[in-house]
């Protein structure tokens, strides 16, 4: 084979595909039964019920390049009226959607500012969107993008999402939402250049929505095999790599948990996490000191605390927006979300659990039997909490159930199944959600661009000749865009192609 790629989750496989793509022999070998790591769906525990083991909602799909130049066969993408619903207790619901009417109606008086905001991001995402996904440091991009809309993105970004808010919106409820979103990932409302994750994805939910897949997340990764298998391209399931070979400097071969080895002519490619790449699959004489102190130290992101139920009908939620709403955020005001986050932070149960809820059988009707429903839950948790998961899963399984019990009365009854994910049992499933993080590591500002997974390499090259980081721990990190994979084939095709030596950086 001209390239192994190891793992088969989004960027591994994207990554297959544009070598394959290129023309190159490629092969995936895939550690878990199943493809498609944090993107994949599985059946309920009853006939008809599929759910998102992972990635649910989709913004970056329709836009990034990784997936544009594909153009991936049997992909059909659903979507809600509301793409983004933030229910309050008080009844407030400001709601992002990519009918700007909607805006308008729920945000009120801050309706017309928010708006101003996603008009400013549609007039330059073609620019800002590849940049902020391209290999650092994209100075062709930035160029594109223009001085005027660089500075007006870092004077957003760079400040906290409790100071964006304060600084742009009048009431309480626009205050919460961008700290809201800034939650799917471990940034906190008060947290420096905390506002920037919330900021992409509150105008990406205005713009590109958050749609899912016919057919659940799984479709995605299931198109991505069938793009490398058209073009020759293999994977293999079940197939642990334990160590990658370096022959001379250069990683000529991978060896699997069974002791089958497998060749790489060019290049090897590694959605792995970056710990396991620096400190397991490579010998330790060929990894500089340096970098495996700093991999011991890695700061993973917060645990992910998930459910999935199987539901008789949809949430009776009190809000009507919520009613049609693929994704749902629980968060009663930024007071509520800071406490939440200070909580985690100490090791301790979250006492009132922020909640991301999609409802993907809404806007898909093939996730559920006539009439159900799908309910996606997650939360965020410590990784590891004192007496175990097992002796607290329960407990906090139903403080997630009382929180949407109390925003939409009659909830509760309507459950029929449940699947419970505390952060152990996601990495069971799937070794890069290291104690269920699932942002490849931490989303702080301090760990981005040239320092993720740790400088000099963050253009996804390794301190071996061939062999590449394709996965969320290098740059731009967590979601489901494919730009980790595309931007390491990228750098394998350049090496490969020219013939350099790949131990720069
Ligand atoms: C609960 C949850 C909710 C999320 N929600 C969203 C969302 O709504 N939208 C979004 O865009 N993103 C979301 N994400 C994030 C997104 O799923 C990830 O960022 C993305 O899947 C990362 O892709 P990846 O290819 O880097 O790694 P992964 O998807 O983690 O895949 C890595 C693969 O490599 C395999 N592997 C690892 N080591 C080896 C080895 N040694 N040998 C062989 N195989 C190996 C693993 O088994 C796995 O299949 C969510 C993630 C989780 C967990």
């Amino acid at each position: 084979m001209d390239a192994i790629v190891i793992g088969s989750g989004p960027n591994g496989l994207t990554a297959a595909a544009h070598l394959a793509k290129a023309g190159w022999s490629v092969l995936v070998l895939e550690a878990q039964p199943h493809l498609g790591g944090a993107c994949r769906s599985y059946p309920g525990t009853r006939p008809g019920f599929l759910h998102d083991f992972g990635a649910g909602f989709f913004p970056f799909a329709p836009i990034s390049p990784a997936f544009t130049g594909l153009d991936l066969p049997g992909l059909t993408w659903l979507h809600g009226a509301i793409d983004s619903a933030h229910p309050g207790p008080d009844g407030s619901c400001p709601s992002l959607a990519r009918d700007h009417e909607q805006i308008l109606r729920t945000f009120g008086k801050d309706g017309e500012g928010f708006r101003g905001l996603v008009r400013w991001f549609q007039r330059c995402r073609d620019a800002l969107v590849p940049a902020l996904l391209a290999t650092p440091a994209p100075v062709g991009a930035a160029f594109t993008l223009g001085v005027d809309n660089l500075l007006t993105f870092a004077s957003l970004a760079l400040q906290s999402g409790r100071g964006l808010g304060e600084g742009r919106f009048a009431t309480d409820a626009a205050r919460r939402v961008i700290p809201g979103l800034g939650l799917h990932a471990d940034v906190g409302p008060d947290d420096p250049a905390g506002a920037a994750v919330g900021v992409m994805l509150a105008l990406l939910a205005c713009d590109t929505g958050f749609g899912v897949p016919r057919g659940g997340a799984g479709a995605i990764t299931q198109a991505l095999r069938s793009y490398v298998e058209a073009r020759g391209g293999k994977v293999l399931l079940n197939t642990r790599v334990e160590q990658v070979l370096v022959r001379d400097g250069r990683a000529v071969a991978v060896r699997a948990s069974d002791g089958q080895e497998y060749q790489a002519h060019r290049a090897v490619l590694a959605d792995v996490s970056a710990q396991a790449l620096f400190l397991r699959l490579l010998p330790p004489e060929l990894v500089p000191p340096r970098v495996q102190r700093s991999m011991r130290r890695f700061p993973q992101g917060w645990g992910t605390f998930k459910l999935d139920l199987e539901l008789q009908g949809p949430v009776p939620w009190r809000c009507p927006e919520a009613r049609q709403a693929a994704v749902v955020h629980a968060g009663d005001d930024v007071e509520d979300l800071a406490r939440f986050t200070a909580e985690v932070r100490a090791g301790k149960l979250p006492s009132n659990p922020y909640l991301v809820i999609g409802q993907q059988s809404l806007l898909d009707p093939s996730r559920a039997p006539e009439g159900a429903h799908t309910l996606y839950i997650y939360t965020h948790a410590p990784s590891h909490i004192a007496g175990g998961w097992p002796a607290h899963r329960q407990r906090l399984a139903d403080a997630i159930e009382a929180r949407i019990e109390a925003l939409a009365p009659g909830f509760r009854s309507l459950i029929q199944g449940r699947v419970i994910h505390d952060p152990s049992d996601l990495e069971a499933q799937n070794e890069n959600l290291i104690g269920g993080d699932l942002g490849g590591g931490t989303a702080a500002i301090t760990h981005q661009f040239f320092f993720r997974p740790v400088f000099p390499y963050f253009r996804y090259r390794t301190p071996v000749s061939g062999l590449y980081l394709c996965s969320s721990y290098a740059h731009p990190g967590t979601g489901v865009h494919g730009a980790c994979g595309y931007n390491a084939a990228q750098a394998a095709m350049l090496d490969g192609n020219s013939g350099s030596d790949a131990r720069r950086s």
